[in-house]
């Protein structure tokens, strides 16, 4: 099978910053590549090549396995190609000035020359994929950054596009609003969607794609799946890189609502490693247990089985914990502080994971933080305050 696009030898240079200097790889249909390095690599100017939304110097790429476009092509030619190729924004790109609704018809109209009803009917039907329909009247401007990155996405799919280039789409959004992005990219790709993404999400370009490309200076420096990239990577640029991006990359994911922080604590629960041992920083009381309701059994069940470890750091024991200590004295070990120590309330660190728990009674809230340096800092603490704390005799 030919590949979806194939780039050939390809050079651009702004007058005389040469972005690339030869850049060569493919894609094949339902493949997803995603694309990591540092700023100024030249990412995005690669992206807005293949789209053809900027001409190139040198090379040329090869399309749906029968357009060869070259720096000479005539914009007719390249406007044949266009229409099957996607490109999402970091910064969205949306029409102020028309409504959710008008700014996925517009382009369907004029680009794919469907009639006004047919049109509506499409646009409706992309806005339930990224489920915004109760959206479509409202103007850009008085929607979150994650819904008008939505809206952007639903344009795109609407296009019916053979592939998608996503340019850092989370980058410019609030951190709890990149899961939600990431999840809609998720459940696109469990579509089989053709996509380049370009991202600094490590964890989950790992999951989702088919191969990484890392770039620096230009350069395709290195290719392969995740797992040869991220844990086996060869070259010293990438390994500089890998190494600075985790240091100071946070992963932030929100889980809000009862049903998500039982989800969220469950599906925890079921993937850390059996025989792991987890800190808990602060007291949760009955709080726990409200939030949690029926879906406490299930948790205590998982790590029963798993014999997943609690230290735990509290004011005081209330009846529900002594319960569990009973039963489960070999999983469970509590120290208690004095309840003026100043403790960051119900911190729980795991690998290099945070979990902060927020028991609000209505809304009951995870923030799950991927940071080993912020992790190191809590667990420091968490130490000194064990030191000082006093074993519970039962
Ligand atoms: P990345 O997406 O990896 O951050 P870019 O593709 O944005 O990198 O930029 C690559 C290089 O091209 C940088 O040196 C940048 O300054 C330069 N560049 C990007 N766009 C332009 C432009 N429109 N005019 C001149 N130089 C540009």
């Amino acid at each position: 099978m030919k590949p979806l696009i194939e780039v050939i030898n390809l050079k651009k240079n702004y007058k005389s910053n040469n972005v690339f200097q030869d850049i060569n790889f493919n894609i094949k249909k339902g493949e997803i590549k995603c694309i990591i390095g540092s700023s100024g690599s030249g990412k995005t100017t690669l992206l807005r090549c293949l789209s053809l939304l900027e001409s190139f110097d040198d090379g040329k790429i090869l399309y749906y396995g029968n357009s060869e476009i070259t720096s000479m092509s005539q914009e007719k030619e390249k406007n044949e190609v266009r229409k099957k190729i996607g490109i999402v924004f970091q910064d969205f790109n949306l029409w102020p000035h028309k409504s959710v609704l008008e700014n996925i018809v517009e382009p369907l109209m004029i680009v794919n020359k469907l009639e006004k009803n047919e049109a509506i009917k499409k646009a409706l039907k992309m806005l339930k994929k990224v489920d915004l329909e109760n959206k479509k009247d409202s103007f850009p401007d008085f929607l979150s950054g994650g819904q008008k990155q939505r809206v952007a996405i639903a344009r795109t799919l609407a296009m019916d596009p053979e592939i998608i280039l996503f340019d850092e789409i989370t980058s410019a959004l609030d951190p709890e609003l990149v899961d939600g992005i990431l999840k809609l990219l998720r459940r696109l790709a469990f579509e089989g969607q053709t996509m380049i993404i370009v991202t600094h999400h490590l964890e989950f370009a790992s999951e989702i794609a088919d191969e990484i490309l890392f770039m620096s200076d230009g350069l395709i420096i290195e290719e392969g799946t995740p797992e040869k990239i991220f844990c086996n990577p060869k070259d010293s640029r990438t390994k500089r890189f890998l190494k600075t991006l985790k240091k100071h990359f946070q992963e932030i994911n929100v889980y809000e609502g009862i049903e998500n922080f039982r989800a969220f604590n469950i599906g925890f629960m079921r993937k850390i490693k059996s025989g792991g041992e987890y800190y808990v920083l602060g007291a949760a009381k009955e709080d726990w247990w409200k939030s949690m309701g029926e879906a406490q059994h299930e948790w205590h069940k998982i790590r029963e089985s798993k014999k997943i470890k609690l230290k735990m750091i509290i004011y005081e024991l209330v009846k529900s914990e002594k319960e569990i200590l009973y039963k489960m004295p070999e999983l469970t070990e509590y120290r208690l502080i004095s309840k003026d120590t100043e403790v960051p309330s119900n911190v729980n660190i795991y690998d290099d994971t945070i979990l902060l728990l927020i028991f609000d009674n209505e809304r009951p809230t995870v923030i799950e933080i991927r940071n080993k340096d912020l992790v190191k800092g809590y667990l420091n603490y968490f130490h000194i305050l064990w030191e000082q704390g006093r074993q519970v005799v039962l």
